[in-house]
């Protein structure tokens, strides 16, 4: 006897709801298949399940399964529903590791100092840090992620020492939001991903300050609360 929980409409290769008629009429089907004095499509096994499940849809049953049937197909459903909807994190939930003030007070700042030897001293090897809770990675997570970027004056195209525009520096600060998703397979503790922006440029006017974007995943049973970091 299979499980209870074989989907039996399933295995008649019948849709739930089908008339007695239609049961009988694709359970002959099958078993001229698959009964196991059919040479080679025969399968014992096979056999025993279509006959159970023809069995249990034509017999008193039938009502019985049909109710939880319908019961586990709604769980089913709404379970497989909410896996698909992803999560859109709260800006709270990314950190920077490089705060100013922090790399400052380790004098890290110093002139001549760049993110590579910065890198090297804190032993941090990322950007930034995306915290997650457990009940989360069920589910696709999209991350906004703020990234500061030049953007080339579009009055001067950055030509023009007199431009009023951008007051001849060519360019100006901006900020841009990156919005990244991970697949539900992707949400791997500790994991580290590395985003190469010059596949977000919104256009060709805009530069990210980075080549490339190091992230990682941080799962955790409750969300700690955040240290106060200087942007
Ligand atoms: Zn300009």
């Amino acid at each position: 006897m299979p499980p209870l929980h074989t989907n039996l409409y399933e295995v008649l290769e019948i849709p739930f709801g089908a008339t007695t008629e239609e049961i009988k009429s694709s359970f002959r089907r099958l078993a001229k298949l698959y009964h196991p004095d059919i040479p080679f499509t025969g399968s014992y096994a096979k056999f025993q399940s279509i006959y159970f499940a023809y069995q249990t849809l034509t017999g008193v049953s039938r009502k019985q399964y049909d109710e939880t049937f319908k019961k586990n197909y709604a769980k089913a459903f709404l379970k497989r529903k909410l896996e698909e909807h992803p999560i859109v994190l709260p800006v709270s939930r990314v950190r920077f590791t490089t705060g100013i003030m922090d790399l400052a007070k380790r004098g890290l700042m110093r002139k001549g100092f760049r993110n590579k030897d910065r890198r090297k001293v804190t032993g941090i090897d990322y950007d930034l840090v995306i915290d997650l809770k457990e009940s989360e990675i069920i589910r696709p997570v999209i991350v906004v992620i703020p990234l500061t970027v030049r953007i080339v004056c579009r009055d001067c195209m950055g030509s023009d020492p007199h431009c009023p525009a951008c007051s001849g520096k060519g360019s100006y600060k901006g900020y841009r939001k990156l919005n990244v998703e991970f697949p539900v397979s992707s949400l791997i503790p500790s994991k580290i991903f590395e985003f190469d922006l010059s596949k977000f440029r919104p256009d060709s006017f805009t530069h990210f300050k980075k080549k490339f974007l190091r992230v990682k995943l941080l799962i955790h049973k409750n969300i700690p609360l955040r240290t106060k970091t200087a942007v």
